[in-house]
């Protein structure tokens, strides 16, 4: 990685070093993927798939090419499997309205976790209300670890899903997959990823995981905004009904009956973010790049050094303490409210996120107003996270 590669990251805020670690909200852009952007919509921008005219045809080479990378990135066995939406909010309520449609019904069982993202609760509470099922949720043990054993004591005859964080957003915790997919499949229930937090952190690969349904958003790993994947397994998707009406998605269409296209089109209506799909994948390929073990074992120095410093502060809580995590870290000072610390923190120009972070139950349940959370990337140095203990301890001795 060349150090000007994020060129945003060059910048004073507040006449100090501006020093970014609020990444699991949005992460920064490297120069490649700006310049891939304006190189687009200056040399080949058109709309895809409907022309026979060279730019369009450019455009939709880059378009499927986009697609083809995505599912190399996480393993998918084809890029059929692969479904660009708006973000990861937009495909698990295309998801939840989909499979919702075609396999929910009064009296069905849907499975979440308690520390999940607002994204990955409401679109399901709203199926629930719309089809009269029910939503269980996966209490946690007191480490803030899901507590597996409760969680096949869900299960019953009326279990259709389970829709579960890979990485917490909050807490950095990674669920343990494996035995909840195992135990799922072992029911013959399909179980979604949300994976918002873990693709940009850790290597991914949906067919070691064997699920079923995979979502994350572009801008979180370094892609554009306004984009985001459903990865879905072919024998799934091809069983559920579009979620949405349009040009694209359609075969033929006539005021008697319409049919509808093969996947992924399926589930594509109208145009879709050609240019970001073309940003998405030149910010993959600088992450493949540098190496994704290498980020994620680098990433993980980081947040061991974080944890580390932090927990060397008097009055500090961090939530999940000692637990292995991916991307962020969640804490509290003793006292002081999240909210003035980070203004405080800002006036030095750390960027860092308090509040509910989009989990209200996980912060209810901890029984405060909202935390403090720093969140790497693969651009966070050590000098970052002391220029963040420093402007810590000063903000702290401010406030006392
Ligand atoms: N799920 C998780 C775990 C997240 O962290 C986020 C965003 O922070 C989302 C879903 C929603 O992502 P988006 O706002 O890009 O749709």
């Amino acid at each position: 990685m060349n150090e000007n590669d994020f060129p945003i990251l060059l910048q004073q805020v507040h006449g100090r070093r501006l020093v970014y670690l609020d990444n699991a909200a949005t992460t920064q852009k490297p120069q490649q993927v700006l310049d891939a952007i304006q190189e687009a919509y200056t040399t080949w921008n058109a709309n895809v798939h409907r022309g026979v005219h060279h730019l369009s045809q450019l455009a939709t080479q880059h378009h499927e090419q986009a697609r083809q990378a995505v599912a190399d990135f996480i393993g998918a066995k084809s890029a059929g499997e692969i479904i660009f939406t708006k973000g990861t909010t937009d495909s698990i309520n295309m998801l939840a309205f989909s499979f919702g449609e075609q396999f929910i019904h009064e009296g069905d069982e849907i499975i979440v976790s308690y520390l999940e993202h607002h994204s990955n609760i409401v679109p399901w509470q709203m199926l629930c209300n719309r089809k009269k099922a029910v939503l269980k949720v996966i209490p946690l043990r007191a480490d803030l670890s899901l507590e597996i054993e409760q969680y096949k004591c869900l299960f019953t005859d009326k279990t259709r899903l389970v829709s579960v964080a890979h990485v917490s957003n909050v807490l950095g915790i990674i669920n343990p997959l494996q035995d909840i997919i195992s135990f799922a499949h072992e029911h013959h229930v399909p179980v979604c990823v949300d994976g918002a937090q873990s693709v940009p952190h850790i290597p991914v690969n949906v067919c070691a995981l064997d699920c079923d349904f995979f979502v994350f958003s572009a801008h979180k790993i370094y892609g554009p905004t306004g984009l985001g994947v459903l990865y879905g397994k072919q024998e799934w998707l091809e069983q559920l009904p579009p979620a949405q009406g349009g040009g694209e998605m359609i075969n033929h269409v006539s005021f008697s009956a319409t049919t509808y296209n093969a996947l992924p089109y399926k589930f594509e209506a109208g145009t879709p973010n050609f240019i970001g799909s073309y940003g998405l994948q030149v910010a993959l390929h600088y992450v493949e790049q540098l190496g994704r073990e290498q980020v994620a074992d680098y990433e993980l120095q980081m947040m061991t050094y974080l944890e580390q410093q932090l927990a060397q502060i008097q009055g500090i809580t961090i939530y999940a303490a000692g637990q292995p995590k991916a991307g962020a870290i969640s804490f509290n000072v003793a006292n002081l409210h999240p909210f003035d610390v980070g203004t405080l923190l800002d006036q030095q120009g750390v960027a860092i996120r308090t509040g509910h972070h989009c989990a209200e139950p996980l912060i209810d349940y901890l029984q405060v107003p909202g935390t403090i959370r720093a969140s790497v990337a693969l651009y966070t140095t050590k000098e970052d996270i002391d220029t963040l203990i420093t402007a810590l301890k000063k903000s702290i001795s401010m406030l006392s």
